[in-house]
């Protein structure tokens, strides 16, 4: 009986060990699961394919970038509220901006729309430098914050005009634009290098926009890809 005690003991001594070295066990994440359905279910199923892409979906905390009472339906099919009247786009617009970004390790990329910052820490896990601009100081600081307690240190926020692009860190490899534009900023068309991607919802505030993405070759921007979507706008001049 002693025997077959101290059998117990030691396999669960060894099982215990390899949980806790592997960070197994279900008090590590309780959003693991919901996050890999999020990925197989609304991604892979719909087309997105680019594994890298995937895998960036499957580690960026998404449950953490909004108010702690939404985090439960962070894994969810749609866009959230993220405060001040904006919102945290649906998980697979989220990943085919990205992949439509084609975001290289290396690459330089832009955001305009920082929000809740969680696009610019899906970006921070495929690029090595992430810039991103939002005129709502209040989202600005809290995503910073949010940002900078993961280590996404390769993320700089700030607050400011994204009509205006960020000139000082151009050019840029991809920029992505996460809110409703009536046309491409012509700031942001100069701020991309030759043979980038910019990719912008395009179309009125109010009703459908058609996400598209252009690719810049010999110094003009090119549509190659168009989705119907639906963003909040981008504040523009003189509206
Ligand atoms: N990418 C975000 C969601 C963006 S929502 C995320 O992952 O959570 C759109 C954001 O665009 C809002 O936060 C809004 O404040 C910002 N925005 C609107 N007009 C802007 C402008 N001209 N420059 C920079 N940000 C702008």
């Amino acid at each position: 009986m002693a025997k077959k005690l101290r059998h117990i003991f030691w396999v669960g001594l060894v099982f215990g060990g390899i949980c806790l070295l592997s960070g197994a066990g279900p008090a590590t994440d309780p959003y693991a699961a919901p996050r890999q359905s999020m990925v197989d279910l609304q991604l892979k199923a719909r087309g997105i394919s680019d594994a890298r892409v995937l895998a960036a979906m499957g580690k960026a905390p998404r449950h953490l970038f909004m108010p702690e009472l939404l985090a439960p339906m962070a894994y969810e099919d749609h866009p959230l509220p993220i405060g001040s009247g904006q919102t945290i786009s649906q998980p697979y617009i989220v990943a085919l901006m990205t992949e439509w970004g084609e975001i290289k390790a290396g690459d330089k990329v832009l955001e305009v729309g920082t929000g809740s910052g969680y696009q610019a820490a899906v970006l921070a896990e495929l690029a090595d430098k992430v810039f991103s601009i939002d005129i709502r100081p209040e989202l600005a600081e809290q995503a910073a914050k949010v940002l900078k307690s993961l280590s996404y240190s390769q993320v700089k926020v700030k607050s400011g005009d994204g009509y205006l692009g960020w000139p000082e860190q151009a050019p840029f490899d991809a920029i992505l634009v996460t809110a409703a534009a009536t046309r491409v900023p012509p700031a942001l068309e100069k701020q991309l290098k030759e043979g980038g991607r910019l990719v912008i919802p395009l179309g009125q505030a109010e009703g459908v926009q058609t996400l598209t993405r252009f690719r810049k070759i010999q110094g003009k921007l090119r549509p190659d890809s168009r989705l119907a979507v639906r963003f909040v706008p981008l504040v523009e001049p003189g509206k």
